[in-house]
């Protein structure tokens, strides 16, 4: 195993606040960087906000505001997605830093020094009121998708990325690097893509002040996508020779939405082979949501914010939910009643159940003391052989990113517990004292099988978790835990007092 993991979520454009598909990225990378920590590795988990480029501008000028101004008030919106939704993020980027101008250009000049980027001339369809570039593509009946008027065409000097150049490099690297673009129907249409012949791709405009200077090029920004992408060698510290760029570079994962997988797929990974730069190990591209059936829009007034969720059911429904109840890669839907229904039943009435169950029968039979396993039988063979087979099971799935297995997989732990001990009925044996060893033992094997559930599950609920790992006498933070140690059967502690009920997940009453 790599000692070190880095996980990155695209940079969100300030131009938006956040919503469920900013949250659900962030979320998944949180639960992965949780994860990997568990493992031991050392992770480091970089989000951020983009904060150039002509929407921003825009905006800001039709508000009477410096570009910068807006971006210092839209990005406390994204920096407070961490603490409302238990993100541990380590790093937080903005592309309006300094340390971020003096990655872009370092790694522009490269490119430039070798030929790879070169001075030509830009032509498209220019909306003037707009001050916006459109290709023929994007005209709506000649004129300006976003204001409907005439579009003309128009040039401005440009320098460009020789992107042909490396249409073999990146065929030969998608072939020796079968798992650097997932899911796998993503990697087949971008290989696609590739194949049709790549243009060169303009770098810079002349359009637009609100950037970051071409090195010795006055009048030119850095378009905004070369600008954009490179945040993720900023974020370790390059252009200079970090500790963490050594430990953390190439990235293990960035994970994007599948509009932008182009970008990552095959823009980036041929600026960082400019640079002499290895690529990322990997770029995953997940779907969208919908809201009720419907494309979630402004208009539309079902936009899901990520605070009301965290607000109205707390952080580790939300999260659980948008990671439990999607396949991850494809699209889904979302709802409330979708998520009340998701939380009650697999939260509620399965983990949180076998654990209440499990602490009220303690306190009931054996005055909330641990005891011994004493009394083994052939039926305690099943749940612990689950327990322990569902460590390794969930790490593959998670190396995989797939989280819906993944959490399927824990919870058929809780549930075969529930099982285990409406088989065994505790309470029979209560009333028959030559059964005491064997009540105490079903009751520690039920409460360890919850224990491990509790350490599996803390990567996607990170404060319940904390409170059931609590709840069961277990040492420090859940966080802390490491897998190969506190995964192993066997360690809740003999002798330890318990409480006779934890609030884990009560039950959602929504009418
Ligand atoms: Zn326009």
């Amino acid at each position: 195993m790599k000692d070190t993991f880095y996980v990155t979520t695209p940079i969100y454009y300030v131009n938006d606040v956040p919503h469920i598909g900013h949250a659900y990225t962030t979320i998944a990378c949180d639960a992965l960087a949780r994860w990997h920590r568990m493992k031991g590795q050392k992770v480091f988990f970089l989000t951020g906000t983009d904060e150039h480029g002509e929407k921003v501008h825009k905006s800001a000028a039709a508000q009477g505001i410096a570009p910068k101004e807006l971006a210092d008030r839209v990005v406390t919106r994204f920096q407070g997605l961490s603490p409302a939704l238990t993100i541990s993020n380590d790093g937080f980027i903005r592309t309006s830093e300094p340390r971020h101008y003096a990655a872009v250009q370092a790694i522009f000049r490269k490119s430039l020094a070798n030929g790879d980027i070169y001075l030509g001339e830009y032509e498209g369809w220019y909306c003037t009121p707009c001050e916006s570039y459109w290709t023929e593509l994007q005209l709506v009946d000649g004129a300006c998708p976003d204001c409907g008027r005439p579009a003309e065409k128009r040039k401005e000097p440009s320098y460009f990325f020789r992107l042909s150049k490396y249409q073999d490099a990146l065929l030969d690297h998608y072939a020796k690097n079968p798992k650097f673009i997932r899911p796998e129907s993503r990697r087949n249409e971008v290989i696609a893509f590739v194949e049709q012949g790549l243009n060169d791709l303009s770098v810079s405009r002349t359009s637009l002040s609100w950037g970051i200077p071409v090195p010795d090029a006055e009048g030119h920004v850095v378009y905004v996508w070369y600008d954009a992408l490179t945040n993720y060698l900023t974020g370790l510290g390059y252009p200079e020779a970090t500790e963490e760029l050594a430990a953390f570079w190439p990235a293990d994962l960035h994970m994007v939405g599948k509009d932008i997988l182009r970008f990552h797929a095959v823009y980036w990974p041929a600026f960082l082979l400019s640079g002499g730069i290895e690529p990322p190990r990997c770029v995953f591209a997940h779907g969208w949501w919908t809201v009720e059936g419907q494309k979630m829009s402004k208009s539309l007034g079902n936009v899901v914010d990520p605070y009301d969720m965290a607000a109205r059911y707390g952080p580790d429904a939300f999260r659980f939910f948008l990671l439990r109840e999607v396949p991850f890669g494809k699209d889904g839907d979302f709802s409330n009643k979708a998520l009340v229904d998701r939380i009650n039943s697999d939260l509620a009435n399965n983990l949180g159940n076998l654990l209440n169950r499990s602490l009220n029968m303690l306190g009931k039979y054996c005055d909330s003391v641990v005891p011994s396993p004493s009394a083994p039988a052939p039926s305690d063979d099943a749940l612990r052989g689950a327990a322990v087979e569902v460590v390794p099971a969930a790490d593959a799935a998670m190396e995989d990113v797939e989280f819906h297995k993944v959490l399927a997989a824990i919870l058929s732990v809780s549930d075969a517990a529930n099982r285990y001990l409406d088989a065994n009925a505790p309470w029979s044996m209560a009333k028959d004292p030559a059964s005491r060893d064997r009540l105490g033992t079903v009751l520690y094997n039920a409460l360890e099988a919850a224990r491990v559930s509790v350490l599996l599950l803390s990567p996607f609920i990170p404060t319940a978790a904390q409170r059931m790992w609590e709840a069961l006498d277990c040492p420090g933070r859940v966080e802390q835990a490491v897998l190969s140690e506190a995964g192993r059967w066997g360690g809740l502690r003999i002798g330890a007092t318990l409480p006779r009920s934890v609030i884990a997940f009560p039950r959602i009453e929504e009418p």
